[in-house]
């Protein structure tokens, strides 16, 4: 099936796009990790949020995605690991799955961790985002994974029933050590790990990762006025376009920017 917007983050300015597409009768599906683990889940009362003072995060994100739901928004749980515009389409891959859509809004809040050393050197020789997507490649080697994902035991164990011989290390300090691909880690302590491939399975991806050719500028995403990114039919709302990190933002920019990807579309 083939949605009409795919929104990338559950957050308040992804369900804020999602709600407003069901208003327009477009077909939506948000894509995250469980939006009530967010850190603005556990938010306690907010003092400045317009028309609703004192409510906490809990309240406000169960208060949107029900709101979602009862309009027919879709929601699919899982970690988005690459957005891909093509021709008419923008495909979009969680885990193994991809999925498609007219255009795609990414909600994706801030990437809280900057790359390690040697993690954009070695993107695709040797470092990976994704076990159950790249594990093959790594059958009965070693490999070293780190990260705070959601479903990080999950990939682990499928890393260890191909027969991986997987290291566990937390990603604070992680160095990722080779010369033409991977060939170890260094670890904060200085501990140095032979290994053939490093996943790092964590809770965000940056966005220039996410979305090769993406814009992005301190971190963020550039959008035009219409919450456009550089990317054909790509958009993006929220904290992950920049300051100020507020929620009244977050919430007004996923309105304009199903608003503006709707009218991309004809
Ligand atoms: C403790 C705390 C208190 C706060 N208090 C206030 C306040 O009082 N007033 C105020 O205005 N603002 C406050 N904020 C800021 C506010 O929470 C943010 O501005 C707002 O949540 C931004 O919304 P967003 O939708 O852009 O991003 P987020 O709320 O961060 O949502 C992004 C979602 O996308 C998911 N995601 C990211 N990458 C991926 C991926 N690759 N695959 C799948 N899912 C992904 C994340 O897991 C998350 O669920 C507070 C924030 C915190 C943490």
């Amino acid at each position: 099936m083939k949605y009409d917007l795919l929104i990338v983050g559950g957050g308040p300015a992804g369900l804020t796009a999602a709600i407003h597409a069901r208003a327009r009768n477009k077909s939506a599906l948000v894509i995250s990790n469980d939006p009530l683990a967010s850190p603005l889940s556990k938010a306690p009362a907010m003092a400045n949020y317009p028309g609703l003072p004192g409510v906490t995060g809990r309240e406000l994100v169960e208060g949107l995605m029900a709101q979602a739901r009862d309009l027919g928004v879709e929601f699919k749980q899982g970690r988005v690991l690459s957005v891909m515009p093509m021709g008419e389409s923008v495909m979009v891959s969680v885990g193994s799955d991809v999925v498609e859509g007219g255009a795609a809004i990414l909600a994706l809040g801030v990437a809280r961790a900057a790359p390690l050393r040697g993690e954009n050197e070695f993107l695709g020789r040797g470092v990976s985002y994704c076990a159950t997507c790249d594990g093959m490649f790594y059958r009965n080697k070693s490999v070293v994974c780190a990260g705070d994902a959601p479903n990080f035991e999950e990939e682990v164990e499928f890393l260890r029933s191909i027969g991986c011989q997987v290291t566990v290390k937390r990603l604070a300090g992680l160095s990722i050590l080779g010369e033409s691909a991977v060939t170890g880690v260094r670890d904060a302590k200085g501990e140095e790990t032979p290994c053939d491939g490093v996943f790092l399975l964590r809770a965000s991806i940056a966005p220039a990762q996410l979305a090769p050719g993406l814009e992005t500028e301190g971190g963020y995403i550039k959008v035009d006025g219409r919450m456009a990114t550089s990317l054909p039919g790509v958009y993006a709302a929220g904290d992950c376009t920049g300051q100020p990190l507020q929620l009244a933002k977050a919430v007004g920019q996923g309105q304009m920017a199903a608003h503006f990807a709707i009218e991309g579309m004809g």
